[in-house]
């Protein structure tokens, strides 16, 4: 099941991250294709929409504001301190959206905006009053969703006309709420794309319907969780579960019972793993389950409680669904594709044994100074 704390590898490119388990939570409330994602066109509509109205927007404030926080920086002296000490804070949280959300423009326009703001603010006598703003602002900028960011403007926009009254503003009045339309819309377009990398992450690695991550997730994670054990002698485990007679339910119940079968599986699987442990659906009734930090027999105890309870479950009333399970873990194979090809033939040796049970792939014993050799000195 998705676990959005690891560090995934094609999350990587986009910098993406979030708390496991709010997403874990999502999708249990949300598990199967009643996951809803706008249309593409629609999507791409409102992107061009913004991005034909907002960057004339932004661009043309900014060079509003730059020109004439230009012309005042010029003739400041002191006050340039807490300018520079404020444009250091924004730096750092520039740096963060680039970090997070691989963007540039927005955050380099919040940046210059927000700076020039406050160096034009000093030409207005006001610093004092409005440092404590910009900072708060900053740094609701960066680390809140945008309803938060709205009420902060609108906060900021008030604590403005609070220091210096609706008259004090004269002709800035028009170029600060420019600047805050732009610093809000910014945040807007933000958001909107980081919502959108997740939801393309979300189409691209998961099962649309039991929610668990796909097949294409799966060759990463088990090369990764390969070279940690070379690296560091992590191990780590693979079960794979396949339903017992699964065509069977299909043929006598229909397929929306069978699809209610893979559903319940995986919620129940994914109820007894670990965070850090993750559940694939390999196609068809297989799932695999990457078992981390697990060795061989602790994995067998888990694969024996998940067969049981599996057993145990009724599903579809009067009738058992039984599931086989392989086991093999990182210390046997020799690649990714090697491991999961014992773990399948481990799978099908339960299925041979008679169905409903564990059979574990037993490691072939290897070369120990292969993994050892690869661990620095200092652990
Ligand atoms: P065994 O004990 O040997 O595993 O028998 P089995 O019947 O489970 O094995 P088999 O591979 O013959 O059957 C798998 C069935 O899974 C065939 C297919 O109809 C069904 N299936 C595959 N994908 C889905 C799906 O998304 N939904 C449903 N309801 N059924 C599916
Ligand atoms: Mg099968
Ligand atoms: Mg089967």
């Amino acid at each position: 099941m998705i676990n959005r704390d690891q560090e995934i590898s094609l999350y990587d490119a986009t910098g993406f991250k979030s708390s496991a388990r709010f997403w874990r939570g999502l999708l249990r409330t949300d598990t199967g294709a009643s996951q809803s994602f706008e249309p593409e066109d629609v999507q791409h509509e409102r992107r061009l929409i913004l991005y034909r109205l907002l960057l004339p927007v932004m661009l043309c404030a900014t060079t509003m504001v730059l020109i004439e926080g230009l012309l005042v920086a010029l003739s400041l002296t002191i006050l340039n301190v807490f300018a520079g000490l404020t444009s250091l804070l924004l730096a750092v949280t520039a740096y963060r959206m680039f970090r997070h959300n691989k963007m540039v423009m927005p955050p380099v326009m919040a940046l210059l905006i927000t700076l020039i703001t406050v160096v034009w603010s000093v030409k207005l006598g006001s610093i004092y009053q409005e440092l404590w703003i910009f900072l708060l602002m900053i740094a609701l900028t960066a680390l809140l969703p945008l309803a938060a960011g709205l009420v902060a403007g609108v906060l900021t926009l008030v604590a403005l006309v609070w220091a210096h009254g609706w008259q004090g503003f004269g002709g800035g009045f028009a170029l600060d709420a420019a600047i805050f339309s732009t610093w809000l819309l910014s945040l807007a377009m933000m958001q909107l794309q980081t919502r959108q990398t997740d939801q393309l992450a979300d189409l691209a690695l998961t099962d649309p319907l039991t929610g668990a991550y796909n097949r294409r997730y799966l060759l990463p994670q088990t090369r990764r969780h390969l070279a940690d054990y070379h690296r560091y002698a992590r191990l780590s485990t693979l079960l794979l579960l396949d339903i017992d007679y699964f065509k069977r339910i299909n043929d006598e119940m229909g397929h929306v019972e069978g699809d209610r079968v893979l559903k319940a599986l995986v919620t129940l699987i994914d109820g007894r793993i670990r965070g850090a442990d993750m559940l694939f659906r390999l196609g068809g009734e297989e799932f695999v389950v990457l078992l981390s930090e697990v060795g061989a027999q602790t994995a067998r105890k888990i694969a024996d409680d998940l067969r049981s309870k599996i057993a145990a479950q009724e599903v579809i009333q009067d009738r058992r669904v039984t599931v086989s399970i392989g086991i093999c873990d990182v210390t046997a194979v020799d690649s990714a594709e090697d491991w999961l090809l014992r773990v399948d033939r481990a799978m099908y040796e339960a299925k041979r044994k008679g169905r409903d049970q564990v059979y574990i792939e037993e490691p072939s014993p290897r070369d120990p100074t292969n993994v050892k050799g690869t661990i620095p000195m200092w652990r």
